[in-house]
Protein backbone atom coordinates (compact mmCIF):
# COMPACT_ATOMS: atom_id res chain seq x y z
CA UNK A 1 0.00 0.00 0.00
CA UNK A 2 2.35 2.27 0.44
CA UNK A 3 4.11 1.36 -2.56
CA UNK A 4 0.91 2.86 -4.18
CA UNK A 5 0.39 5.66 -2.45
CA UNK A 6 4.26 6.69 -3.17
CA UNK A 7 4.15 6.24 -7.05
CA UNK A 8 1.10 7.70 -7.05
CA UNK A 9 2.73 10.72 -5.52
CA UNK A 10 5.61 11.01 -8.14
CA UNK A 11 3.45 10.27 -10.72
CA UNK A 12 1.84 13.65 -9.79
CA UNK A 13 5.03 15.36 -9.07
CA UNK A 14 6.78 14.34 -12.57
CA UNK A 15 3.65 15.21 -14.41
CA UNK A 16 3.64 18.94 -12.88
CA UNK A 17 6.80 20.45 -13.30
CA UNK A 18 7.10 23.62 -12.53
CA UNK A 19 9.96 24.84 -14.87
CA UNK A 20 11.55 24.45 -18.20
CA UNK A 21 14.99 23.15 -16.81
CA UNK A 22 15.26 20.12 -19.43
CA UNK A 23 17.25 18.26 -16.94
CA UNK A 24 15.25 18.84 -14.08
CA UNK A 25 12.72 16.58 -12.94
CA UNK A 26 11.27 17.27 -9.55
CA UNK A 27 8.74 19.71 -8.73
CA UNK A 28 10.11 22.31 -7.01
CA UNK A 29 7.75 23.37 -3.91
CA UNK A 30 8.00 27.20 -3.40
CA UNK A 31 6.76 27.98 0.09
CA UNK A 32 5.88 31.54 -0.23
CA UNK A 33 2.47 31.02 -2.06
CA UNK A 34 1.94 28.34 1.13
CA UNK A 35 2.60 30.97 3.34
CA UNK A 36 1.09 33.60 1.48
CA UNK A 37 -2.56 32.29 1.58
CA UNK A 38 -2.22 31.00 5.16
CA UNK A 39 -1.18 34.90 6.34
CA UNK A 40 -4.18 35.88 4.59
CA UNK A 41 -6.18 33.71 6.68
CA UNK A 42 -4.53 35.09 9.57
CA UNK A 43 -4.84 38.63 8.66
CA UNK A 44 -8.30 38.30 8.31
CA UNK A 45 -8.23 36.60 12.13
CA UNK A 46 -6.08 39.45 12.83
CA UNK A 47 -9.38 41.92 12.06
CA UNK A 48 -11.76 39.76 13.49
CA UNK A 49 -9.99 39.49 16.78
CA UNK A 50 -9.19 43.41 16.67
CA UNK A 51 -12.81 44.32 16.80
CA UNK A 52 -14.15 41.80 19.23
CA UNK A 53 -11.03 43.02 22.03
CA UNK A 54 -10.22 46.32 20.81
CA UNK A 55 -5.99 44.98 20.27
CA UNK A 56 -4.25 43.46 18.25
CA UNK A 57 -1.91 39.99 19.89
CA UNK A 58 1.67 40.92 20.35
CA UNK A 59 4.50 38.13 19.29
CA UNK A 60 7.80 38.78 21.73
CA UNK A 61 10.63 37.75 20.68
CA UNK A 62 13.08 37.36 23.88
CA UNK A 63 16.94 38.00 22.16
CA UNK A 64 20.30 37.29 24.23
CA UNK A 65 22.78 39.04 22.99
CA UNK A 66 23.30 39.84 19.15
CA UNK A 67 24.86 37.34 16.58
CA UNK A 68 24.18 38.14 13.06
CA UNK A 69 22.21 34.74 11.78
CA UNK A 70 19.81 35.20 14.78
CA UNK A 71 19.36 38.83 13.72
CA UNK A 72 18.88 38.07 10.02
CA UNK A 73 15.91 34.97 11.40
CA UNK A 74 14.76 38.03 13.47
CA UNK A 75 14.15 40.47 10.97
CA UNK A 76 11.88 38.12 9.06
CA UNK A 77 9.67 37.48 12.29
CA UNK A 78 8.85 40.82 12.76
CA UNK A 79 8.07 41.43 9.08
CA UNK A 80 5.93 38.86 9.03
CA UNK A 81 3.77 39.96 12.43
CA UNK A 82 3.58 43.24 10.21
CA UNK A 83 2.02 41.47 7.45
CA UNK A 84 -0.78 39.70 9.10
CA UNK A 85 -1.34 43.07 11.26
CA UNK A 86 0.09 41.91 14.34
CA UNK A 87 2.82 43.63 16.88
CA UNK A 88 6.10 42.71 17.17
CA UNK A 89 8.18 43.15 20.11
CA UNK A 90 11.81 42.26 20.38
CA UNK A 91 12.89 42.40 24.32
CA UNK A 92 16.98 42.31 23.99
CA UNK A 93 18.61 41.01 26.88
CA UNK A 94 22.26 42.10 27.27
CA UNK A 95 24.63 38.81 26.18
CA UNK A 96 26.07 38.76 29.74
CA UNK A 97 22.64 38.33 31.55
CA UNK A 98 22.11 35.60 34.16
CA UNK A 99 19.66 32.80 33.37
CA UNK A 100 17.65 34.65 36.04
CA UNK A 101 17.90 37.90 34.66
CA UNK A 102 16.22 36.47 31.49
CA UNK A 103 13.48 34.71 33.32
CA UNK A 104 12.23 37.71 35.28
CA UNK A 105 11.97 39.05 31.42
CA UNK A 106 10.00 36.06 30.58
CA UNK A 107 7.93 35.91 33.59
CA UNK A 108 7.38 39.84 32.91
CA UNK A 109 6.29 38.86 29.55
CA UNK A 110 3.56 35.57 30.96
CA UNK A 111 1.70 38.25 32.69
CA UNK A 112 1.29 40.91 29.89
CA UNK A 113 -2.37 40.27 28.65
CA UNK A 114 -1.59 42.11 25.39
CA UNK A 115 1.52 39.41 24.52
CA UNK A 116 -0.18 36.12 23.02
CA UNK A 117 2.87 34.55 22.16
CA UNK A 118 6.73 34.24 23.02
CA UNK A 119 9.70 33.01 21.81
CA UNK A 120 13.04 32.82 22.64
CA UNK A 121 15.94 33.19 19.47
CA UNK A 122 18.73 30.37 19.96
CA UNK A 123 21.05 29.77 20.34
CA UNK A 124 21.31 31.21 23.84
CA UNK A 125 24.53 31.90 25.26
CA UNK A 126 26.29 28.90 26.68
CA UNK A 127 26.27 30.02 30.04
CA UNK A 128 22.63 30.05 29.95
CA UNK A 129 21.22 26.46 31.01
CA UNK A 130 18.62 26.17 28.43
CA UNK A 131 16.00 23.92 30.09
CA UNK A 132 15.75 26.75 32.90
CA UNK A 133 14.81 28.92 30.12
CA UNK A 134 12.28 27.09 28.37
CA UNK A 135 10.46 26.02 31.57
CA UNK A 136 10.20 29.17 32.42
CA UNK A 137 7.67 29.93 29.27
CA UNK A 138 3.78 30.23 29.75
CA UNK A 139 3.00 26.76 27.90
CA UNK A 140 -0.18 28.91 26.61
CA UNK A 141 1.97 31.23 24.92
CA UNK A 142 5.11 28.90 23.89
CA UNK A 143 4.05 29.28 19.94
CA UNK A 144 6.92 27.63 18.99
CA UNK A 145 6.35 24.38 20.96
CA UNK A 146 9.37 23.61 22.93
CA UNK A 147 7.83 24.10 26.36
CA UNK A 148 7.57 20.15 27.79
CA UNK A 149 4.04 20.05 28.04
CA UNK A 150 3.66 21.20 24.30
CA UNK A 151 6.24 18.82 23.27
CA UNK A 152 4.41 16.21 25.99
CA UNK A 153 0.81 16.59 24.14
CA UNK A 154 2.23 16.47 20.84
CA UNK A 155 4.29 12.63 21.59
CA UNK A 156 0.72 11.91 23.16
CA UNK A 157 -1.10 12.99 19.71
CA UNK A 158 -2.83 15.96 21.38
CA UNK A 159 -3.26 19.39 20.39
CA UNK A 160 -0.55 21.97 21.91
CA UNK A 161 1.78 24.05 20.18
CA UNK A 162 3.78 22.13 17.22
CA UNK A 163 7.52 23.44 16.83
CA UNK A 164 6.96 25.92 14.16
CA UNK A 165 9.64 24.47 11.80
CA UNK A 166 8.43 21.28 11.69
CA UNK A 167 5.27 21.79 11.51
CA UNK A 168 6.21 23.60 8.47
CA UNK A 169 7.86 20.71 6.88
CA UNK A 170 4.93 18.88 6.96
CA UNK A 171 2.47 21.37 6.06
CA UNK A 172 4.04 22.39 2.82
CA UNK A 173 4.30 18.49 2.06
CA UNK A 174 0.09 18.56 2.56
CA UNK A 175 -0.42 22.06 0.91
CA UNK A 176 0.94 20.76 -1.78
CA UNK A 177 -1.26 17.78 -2.52
CA UNK A 178 0.90 15.11 -1.50
CA UNK A 179 -1.15 11.91 1.25
CA UNK A 180 2.15 11.14 3.19
CA UNK A 181 -0.35 7.82 4.37
CA UNK A 182 1.68 4.58 4.00
CA UNK A 183 4.86 6.42 3.00
CA UNK A 184 8.47 5.56 4.57
CA UNK A 185 9.74 8.67 5.34
CA UNK A 186 13.41 9.30 6.97
CA UNK A 187 14.44 12.27 8.92
CA UNK A 188 17.92 13.10 9.10
CA UNK A 189 18.35 14.77 12.57
CA UNK A 190 17.05 14.64 16.02
CA UNK A 191 16.92 17.76 17.82
CA UNK A 192 14.15 18.97 19.78
CA UNK A 193 12.89 21.36 18.06
CA UNK A 194 12.84 20.11 14.71
CA UNK A 195 13.90 16.25 13.70
CA UNK A 196 12.30 14.51 16.90
CA UNK A 197 9.15 16.76 16.38
CA UNK A 198 9.27 16.18 12.72
CA UNK A 199 9.18 12.23 13.38
CA UNK A 200 6.19 12.31 15.46
CA UNK A 201 4.10 14.44 13.11
CA UNK A 202 5.11 12.30 10.41
CA UNK A 203 3.45 8.85 12.29
CA UNK A 204 0.52 11.13 12.81
CA UNK A 205 0.34 11.59 9.16
CA UNK A 206 0.75 7.65 8.99
CA UNK A 207 4.17 7.65 7.78
CA UNK A 208 5.97 4.75 8.44
CA UNK A 209 8.94 6.75 10.18
CA UNK A 210 13.03 6.36 10.14
CA UNK A 211 15.19 8.79 12.45
CA UNK A 212 18.99 9.25 11.38
CA UNK A 213 21.51 11.16 13.26
CA UNK A 214 25.06 11.49 13.59
CA UNK A 215 25.82 7.96 14.60
CA UNK A 216 22.95 6.19 11.84
CA UNK A 217 25.40 3.67 10.22
CA UNK A 218 25.01 3.93 6.72
CA UNK A 219 22.86 7.56 6.19
CA UNK A 220 22.78 6.10 2.39
CA UNK A 221 20.83 2.91 3.11
CA UNK A 222 18.06 4.93 4.96
CA UNK A 223 17.49 7.73 2.38
CA UNK A 224 17.70 5.63 -0.46
CA UNK A 225 14.73 3.22 0.21
CA UNK A 226 12.82 6.21 1.34
CA UNK A 227 9.37 7.54 -0.19
CA UNK A 228 10.21 10.79 1.99
CA UNK A 229 13.35 12.35 3.36
CA UNK A 230 13.35 15.31 5.68
CA UNK A 231 16.52 16.63 6.44
CA UNK A 232 17.24 18.64 9.73
CA UNK A 233 21.07 18.09 10.23
CA UNK A 234 22.20 21.64 9.60
CA UNK A 235 24.90 20.14 7.08
CA UNK A 236 25.43 22.19 3.98
CA UNK A 237 25.43 19.34 0.88
CA UNK A 238 24.99 16.14 3.14
CA UNK A 239 22.28 14.60 1.08
CA UNK A 240 23.10 14.30 -2.71
CA UNK A 241 20.89 12.94 -5.83
CA UNK A 242 22.99 9.61 -5.72
CA UNK A 243 21.53 8.93 -1.97
CA UNK A 244 17.72 9.29 -3.35
CA UNK A 245 15.24 6.63 -4.65
CA UNK A 246 14.06 8.25 -7.87
CA UNK A 247 10.72 10.28 -7.29
CA UNK A 248 11.28 10.84 -3.82
CA UNK A 249 9.85 13.74 -1.63
CA UNK A 250 12.12 16.05 -0.24
CA UNK A 251 11.88 18.57 2.40
CA UNK A 252 14.77 20.56 2.95
CA UNK A 253 15.04 22.06 6.51
CA UNK A 254 18.33 23.22 6.80
CA UNK A 255 19.72 26.86 6.81
CA UNK A 256 23.11 27.42 6.48
CA UNK A 257 25.19 30.40 5.57
CA UNK A 258 27.98 29.63 3.42
CA UNK A 259 29.87 32.56 1.37
CA UNK A 260 27.57 32.43 -1.54
CA UNK A 261 24.37 33.30 0.50
CA UNK A 262 21.87 30.51 2.17
CA UNK A 263 21.81 27.10 1.37
CA UNK A 264 20.23 24.13 2.48
CA UNK A 265 21.11 20.51 3.68
CA UNK A 266 20.59 19.08 0.34
CA UNK A 267 22.79 18.99 -2.82
CA UNK A 268 19.99 20.88 -4.77
CA UNK A 269 21.39 20.72 -8.63
CA UNK A 270 21.81 17.07 -8.11
CA UNK A 271 18.80 15.92 -5.54
CA UNK A 272 16.53 17.73 -8.14
CA UNK A 273 17.69 15.55 -11.39
CA UNK A 274 16.17 12.52 -8.96
CA UNK A 275 13.74 13.44 -6.43
CA UNK A 276 10.16 13.66 -7.08
CA UNK A 277 9.52 16.97 -5.54
CA UNK A 278 11.71 18.98 -3.59
CA UNK A 279 11.65 22.22 -1.08
CA UNK A 280 14.31 25.03 -2.23
CA UNK A 281 16.68 26.82 0.51
CA UNK A 282 15.56 29.75 0.45
CA UNK A 283 12.34 30.02 0.05
CA UNK A 284 10.90 26.65 0.84
CA UNK A 285 10.24 25.68 4.34
CA UNK A 286 11.31 29.00 5.95
CA UNK A 287 8.86 31.40 4.69
CA UNK A 288 6.00 28.55 5.64
CA UNK A 289 7.73 28.54 9.28
CA UNK A 290 7.08 31.97 9.57
CA UNK A 291 3.49 32.30 8.70
CA UNK A 292 2.86 29.18 10.85
CA UNK A 293 4.30 31.15 13.95
CA UNK A 294 1.64 33.61 12.73
CA UNK A 295 -1.36 31.18 12.82
CA UNK A 296 0.13 29.90 16.28
CA UNK A 297 -0.30 32.97 17.54
CA UNK A 298 -3.69 34.21 16.56
CA UNK A 299 -4.51 30.97 17.91
CA UNK A 300 -3.13 31.66 21.01
CA UNK A 301 -4.95 35.07 21.21
CA UNK A 302 -8.13 33.52 20.62
CA UNK A 303 -7.49 30.88 23.70
CA UNK A 304 -6.54 33.54 26.07
CA UNK A 305 -8.88 35.56 25.40
CA UNK A 306 -12.09 33.51 24.80
P1 LIG B 1 18.54 21.63 14.16
O1 LIG B 1 18.26 22.69 15.16
O2 LIG B 1 18.53 22.09 12.74
O3 LIG B 1 17.69 20.43 14.34
P2 LIG B 1 20.85 20.58 15.65
O4 LIG B 1 22.28 21.03 15.49
O5 LIG B 1 20.16 20.81 16.93
O6 LIG B 1 20.08 21.21 14.38
O7 LIG B 1 20.78 19.03 15.37
C1 LIG B 1 21.38 18.48 14.24
C2 LIG B 1 20.92 17.04 14.12
O8 LIG B 1 21.39 16.57 12.86
C3 LIG B 1 21.47 16.13 15.19
O9 LIG B 1 20.42 15.29 15.64
C4 LIG B 1 22.52 15.29 14.47
O10 LIG B 1 22.58 13.96 14.96
C5 LIG B 1 22.04 15.33 13.02
N1 LIG B 1 23.16 15.27 12.08
C6 LIG B 1 24.13 16.20 11.91
N2 LIG B 1 25.02 15.80 10.99
C7 LIG B 1 24.61 14.59 10.55
C8 LIG B 1 25.11 13.64 9.60
N3 LIG B 1 26.22 13.87 8.94
N4 LIG B 1 24.42 12.51 9.42
C9 LIG B 1 23.28 12.27 10.10
N5 LIG B 1 22.76 13.11 11.00
C10 LIG B 1 23.42 14.26 11.24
Amino acid sequence: MSTTTARTGVRAAVAEPTSTDSTQTARILQGSPIAGAMRARVTEDVVAFRQRHGFAPTLAVVMVGRDAPSAVYLQQIIRGCVKVGVEGRVVEVPEGADAREIQRQIRSLNDDPLVSGIIIQMPLPAHIPLRVIIDTIDPGKDIDGIHPINAGLLSLGYDGFLPATAHAAVQILRASGYDLEGLDAVVIGRSNVVGKPTGLLLLREHCTVTVCHRRTRDLAAQTRRADLVVVAAGSPGLVRGDMLKPGALVVDVGINVVEDGIVGDVDFESAKTVAGAITPVPGGVGPVTNAILMEHLIRAARDQHG
